[in-house]
């Protein structure tokens, strides 16, 4: 038998997904644009996401893990898929070649270990100032990496979301690369480095965050919409007298009477217990204020301002990343992938 469905579930407007692609395509300009989607899509889920994003006309597809790389290639042709971390030995190598996805060179003992392989097409990812996993630039001239068969040429912005001096000169040094290593496409923006304008753009851009709704820079955010909406149900209505206390610890107190609704989500769900207090959930247009703590599977709202609400009534979970990251203290993507795994990820 199938188990029943979860009280909790994230709602992904399709249309929203594969609208944030266009748009990002659109401010992409000559460059096309790709799809990073590790981490489970950023936590949205890949099933989900992977088809919307390849209707929209998405045609490269980078996770981080092997793992990840499984699980996506059932969903696009494998040739499509770029796998980030690179093999760090034999074993990541051979599956590389065995299920035809394109491993990211990071350093030259990816390059050596790939060669060792048998190698093939690759794409390849140097540093040019993150100073994270990517080939130093003093690398270039290594014969490992002279050999490489290189479809994208990569690297990666340390600051693209604020304006630093830092952007410019990775720029530079990215743009120097073409004339000392052979590549098919050359490709450096994230979803922020998208906002930076032309000079950032190559032939690819990688967008993650703003597909999902995140807001890195403010050249996004009237092209961007909410993808993602968590939704949970009631599971428990009760009454509470002036001077009862909810939750671990009373960290509130009901002043006059009130009722109270009880929801399946908690920090187990990725809903930290820094949304105490702080976090709304809404029914119908009316909000209704988390009271006391976030416990593990579970978190009290006030629903006083909807008195037609009954058990077994869905409510959405104030979820817009911008707004959700300045109350919380997350950042957007923390906020995405914290998304737990028991939440119901329906297509639709
Ligand atoms: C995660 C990642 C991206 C996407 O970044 P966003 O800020 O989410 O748009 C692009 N490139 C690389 C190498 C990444 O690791």
């Amino acid at each position: 038998m199938i188990p029943p469905d979860p009280p909790l579930r994230l709602a992904v407007d399709s249309a929203a997904l594969a609208g944030n692609y266009r748009a990002l395509g659109a401010l992409s300009g000559k460059a096309r644009a790709g799809a990073a989607v590790k981490a489970n899509a950023y936590g949205v889920g890949l099933p989900v996401v992977v088809p919307v994003l390849a209707n929209a006309g998405c045609e490269s597809f980078f996770v981080a893990h092997w793992g990840e790389a499984a699980a996506i290639i059932g969903l696009v042709d494998p040739s499509r898929v770029s796998v980030l971390h690179g093999p760090l030995n034999a074993q990541d190598a051979a599956y590389a070649r065995a299920i035809g996805a394109k491993p990211v060179i990071n350093s030259v003992n990816q390059a050596r270990l790939w060669q060792e392989a048998g190698g093939g097409l690759c794409d390849l990812m140097v540093d040019t100032g993150i100073n994270r996993l990517g080939l130093p630039m003093a690398a270039l001239g290594d014969s490992h990496v002279r050999q490489l068969d290189v479809d994208i040429l990569m690297s990666h912005l340390a600051s693209a979301d604020e304006d630093s001096a830092l952007n410019a000169a990775q720029q530079q040094r990215w743009a120097s690369l073409p004339a000392e290593i052979k590549a098919r496409r050359i490709s450096l923006a994230n979803s922020a480095g998208i906002g930076l304008g032309a000079a950032y753009h190559g032939d690819l851009t990688r967008p993650g965050l703003s597909l999902y709704g995140g807001v890195p820079r403010p050249e996004l955010a009237q092209h961007i919409r909410q993808v993602v909406q968590p939704q949970v149900a009631i599971m428990q209505l009760r009454q509470l007298c002036a001077g009862e206390s909810i939750g671990y610890n009373e960290t509130f107190m009901a002043t006059a009477a009130m009722r109270v609704g009880v929801v399946a989500l908690g920090y187990a769900d990725g809903y930290l217990r820094c949304w105490s207090g702080k976090g709304c959930l809404h029914y119908e247009g009316q909000p209704l204020p988390v009271l006391g703590r976030v416990s593990m599977d579970m978190t009290v709202i006030d629903v006083s301002a909807a008195p037609h609400i009954a058990e077994g009534d869905w409510v959405d979970v104030d979820y817009d990343l911008p707004q959700s990251a300045a109350i919380s203290g997350l950042s957007q993507y923390e906020l995405l992938t914290l998304l737990g795994q028991r939440f119901g990820r329906p297509a639709g």
